[in-house]
């Protein structure tokens, strides 16, 4: 059995960081009560609310996708609708699991640039219909950072979530990336999150560097009224708790979460700005959006992101999103960006290629 080399498609495709190894090792030890009453779970709560500098409700969960869900699922009834941006996790790469473990709130589509919500779309998307006929909505979800690598600052999180508190909603976040948004800010997590009106967020660890896992912070406590047993219905009640728990306490205890988060970004930036140079000789080559965390998109001929592919390196091209999406990861290295832009610079023809003959390449989600 054999791993790829250090790619660029996601920050799941990257292993687990020592001082989360570590931690798991640590807490392999012994036996413990099950089900989070152990001494790993009670100390990955304090650490998350040492954090984020306030008394929150603190769950763990397998996956995001179950911790959007569930989380969604204690803001909303079955009648009330969602607003999310269009191309938001929740709405398209989760299989309808919002839908389901809401018991079939609609997810409603706002549009907004570089994957960006904004509260003037929000309150319109609000207030367009409010008739027996369409579901209320009472919630608005935020990707923080976003889909596209653009992040909202404080200023922006706390106006988007005065629109929605004016029209009734509660505020969630998918922080699948919200480490990376921390570390471009360097805003305290509190001030984008509890401090700027946020109800729930959903705290990723596994792109951070963790086997799996990931936390549902309730900043608003009443909304956590019987979360446990929504946990448990969904499945996600990890009898061994203390495996979900230690390797948080690996990465909170030291400030490494913030450290591998900002690993990301600066190899992403490194990225954007070698393929910016490549652009000076070949000015096809295009960043597609801000670069603000983790990922670059660029749009690149199909026959260099069709020969980088037959090269081994590996990569997703998201038309939806405009181009090519080149994520970095905890452990990407200033030479694996470095051999990779050596690659797409000898992958570059002299002229702009055709696109409408030059189909799109086999690279998919
Ligand atoms: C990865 C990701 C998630 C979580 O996905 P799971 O595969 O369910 O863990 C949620 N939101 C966003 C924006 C993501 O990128």
């Amino acid at each position: 059995m054999s791993t790829r080399p250090r790619s660029f498609a996601s920050d799941n495709a990257s292993g687990v960081c020592p001082e989360a190894w570590e931690a798991l090792a640590e807490a392999n030890r012994g036996h413990t009560p099950a089900y989070g009453a152990d001494p790993w779970t009670e100390r990955a709560v304090a650490l998350l609310r040492e954090t984020f500098e306030t008394d929150c409700r603190v769950y763990f969960t397998f996956t995001g996708t179950a911790a959007n869900a569930l989380a969604l699922g204690a803001c909303v009834r079955s009648h009330h609708a969602i607003l999310a941006h269009e191309l938001a996790h929740i709405e398209v790469d989760e299989c309808g699991a919002p839908e389901f473990f809401t018991g079939g709130a609609k997810v409603v589509r706002v549009d907004g640039a570089h994957g960006k919500l904004e509260p003037a779309a929000v309150t319109e998307a609000a207030e367009r219909r409010r008739d027996v006929h369409f579901p209320r909505a009472r919630a608005v979800s935020l990707t923080q950072a976003t889909e596209m690598g653009t992040v909202y600052t404080a200023e922006e999180v706390r106006a988007l979530a005065a629109a929605a508190r004016t029209a009734r909603m509660a505020v969630h976040i998918d922080g699948a990336r919200f480490a990376n948004a921390v570390a471009t800010l360097e805003s305290p997590p509190r001030e984008l999150s509890a401090d700027a009106g946020v109800d729930v967020l959903c705290l990723g660890g596994t792109k951070n560097g963790l086997p799996a896992g990931e936390a549902v912070l309730f900043f608003n406590g009443e909304l956590a009224d019987e979360f446990e047993s929504r946990i448990k219905q969904a499945g996600q009640l990890a009898s061994k708790a203390r495996f979900l728990a230690a390797p948080w306490v690996g990465v909170l205890e030291n400030g490494a979460w913030l450290r591998h988060a900002r690993n990301a970004n600066t190899r992403a930036a490194q990225l954007e700005s070698g393929l910016r140079r490549l652009a000076e000789r070949w000015p096809y080559v295009t960043i597609v959006h801000p670069r603000e965390a983790n990922v670059v998109f660029v749009r690149l001929p199909p026959s260099t992101m069709s020969g980088l592919q037959a090269a081994g390196w590996f990569f997703y091209d998201f038309p939806a999103a405009g181009g090519a999406r080149l994520m970095c990861s905890w452990d990407t290295t200033e030479s694996d960006v470095n051999d990779f832009l050596d690659a797409i610079a000898a992958l570059l023809p002299d002229s702009r290629p055709d696109e409408e003959t030059d189909a799109y390449p086999v690279m998919r989600h």
